[in-house]
């Protein structure tokens, strides 16, 4: 059965590649009929605070990215890492190493003097444990293969090959018995059932050190795929200062929706010839490694908004309604919520993000007189207070206040008037919204309803 796992290591926030990293591990469990577990690799602990894992956490659930049974917090492990490396060293496949780090630091300058690659050089190899002085502190160093090279038939990357000669003997264990981060994510992953090990290239090389780990052992090797980064449109490496980086800056601050999210980082990297849409069940159904590209994905905000403008047009009205009033600056009532979700179907076609909707939506929950802004402000100069004076006494004689109505009502007034429906439609808008923009006018008046569009409308007229 496949067994996938995320990873992360607490950083105080989901970052936005690790979330599709997350997603495609999920979706090829899935996919598989396996499993999809979670890791928290929180072993620098002044990171690991509570507040960065349950910023993850949070992440996670908001994108569903659901994963099974419990998580694993990598620190509580700690002593069965020491005891996998103690095996390793019980069975010649690790070694101690009594090299003080002046003496290593030595070696480092002369490489470094030398324009050598800087490696540890074997120097406690082949020595015996009795040759270091009585009680000395010692590191438990892997006794890498030394001849030829490791080829990894990686599902994204191909075949990759690097020659042993090119690895030294990396510290296991340290000398206060703490594993490192090396032995410490092969031990969870054998001992997770991890079959395959889908994450970022920039782990790429590490496979390399890792893989001896598991043949030290004699544990089945992971099958690899390792994923391309993503990166700025402009072709730079993803950063704070061009893009947002965390999960939670797509949501609070950028306002678009989990599902929305979700498949444009499925787009990113991972193709089914042209298909653009593709919601979750689908992309369990489509999802393999075959179609993860090869070469870095840039990030485009403006395609993420398109897809985002897709996804509340194809959301149900009460949901987007809720999601738009915890938005809003202030709490509204009851009465008020009823009339956001009635007014969605007008400001769903045009927005790209929850902030659109929301700010399109401030005119319901305005009070009177309306503060204008300086483009309504202009609108209602000139002949506008005597042309609204004509739509109120048009629109206040309506035998009903449905949209029909109300435009037959105000298309009189165009009429009568010798001008464009348009002519009349603006210092209207002004009147009622306060701004030059607004859902289309009819249903303006009709959501505000019959008092409080006349209310309004008189306001200007004078
Ligand atoms: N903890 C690592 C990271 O956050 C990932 C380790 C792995 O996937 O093997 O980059």
């Amino acid at each position: 059965p496949v067994v996938t796992r995320f990873a992360p290591s607490p950083t105080g926030y989901l970052h936005i590649g690790g979330a599709r990293t997350a997603l495609f591990n999920l979706l090829f469990a899935r996919h598989h009929g396996g499993k999809f577990l979670l890791r928290i690799e929180d072993t620098d602990r002044a990171r690991s605070t509570e507040p960065a894992i349950a910023a993850i956490l949070d992440g996670m659930r908001w994108l569903g990215l659901d994963w099974d049974g419990e998580e694993v917090y990598q620190a509580t492990r700690a002593a069965r890492h020491a005891e996998v490396a103690h095996a390793m060293l019980a069975n010649g496949h690790a070694y101690k190493c009594f090299a003080t780090s002046e003496e290593l630091e030595t070696m480092r300058a002369e490489q470094r003097a030398n324009k050598q690659p800087l490696r540890y050089d074997g120097r406690w190899r082949d020595r015996d444990a009795s040759e270091a002085p009585e009680g000395a502190p010692f590191v438990l160093r892997l006794k890498a293969p030394r001849e030829g090279s490791v080829t990894i038939q990686d599902q994204v990357q191909g075949a990759v090959t690097v020659n042993n000669s090119e690895l030294d003997d990396m510290v296991l264990l340290r000398s206060d018995g703490t594993p490192t981060y090396m032995l410490a994510v092969v031990v969870d992953d054998h001992d997770m059932g991890v079959t395959h090990v889908i994450r970022g290239d920039d782990h790429l090389n590490n496979a390399f050190r890792q893989l001896p780990i598991y043949r030290a052992m004699g544990w089945d090797e992971p099958i690899y795929a390792h994923i391309p980064l993503i990166f700025n449109p402009d072709g730079t490496k993803m950063s704070k200062r061009k893009n947002a980086v965390a999960v939670d800056d797509y949501r609070d601050q950028l306002g678009l929706l989990p599902e929305a999210v979700s498949n444009y980082l499925l787009r990113l990297g991972w193709g089914h010839g042209d298909d653009e849409i593709i919601g979750r069940e689908q992309a369990i159904e489509w999802f393999d490694l075959a179609g993860v590209g090869k070469s870095p994905s840039r990030f485009d905000l403006k395609k993420l908004e398109n897809l985002n403008g897709h996804y509340i047009r194809a959301s149900d009205d009460v949901r987007l309604a809720e999601l738009v009033a915890a938005r809003l600056p202030f709490e509204i009532s009851e009465s008020q919520s009823t009339l956001l979700v009635a007014a969605m179907p007008s400001l769903k076609p045009r927005a790209a993000n929850l902030n659109e909707i929301a700010d399109g939506a401030m005119f319901l929950f305005r009070t009177r007189p309306l503060e204008l802004d300086e483009g309504a402000r202009a609108l209602l100069e000139g002949d506008a207070p005597a042309l609204l004076f004509r739509i109120h006494v048009a629109l206040d004689a309506a035998r009903s206040w449905d949209t029909e109505a109300l435009e037959a009502a105000v298309r009189t007034v165009a009429d009568d008037a010798g001008v464009k429906l348009g002519a009349v439609a603006q210092p209207l808008r002004a009147a009622l919204v306060g701004r030059r923009t607004s859902p289309g006018i009819f249903d303006v008046l009709a959501l505000l309803g019959r008092e409080e569009s006349l209310a309004r409308i008189a306001d200007q007229m004078t």
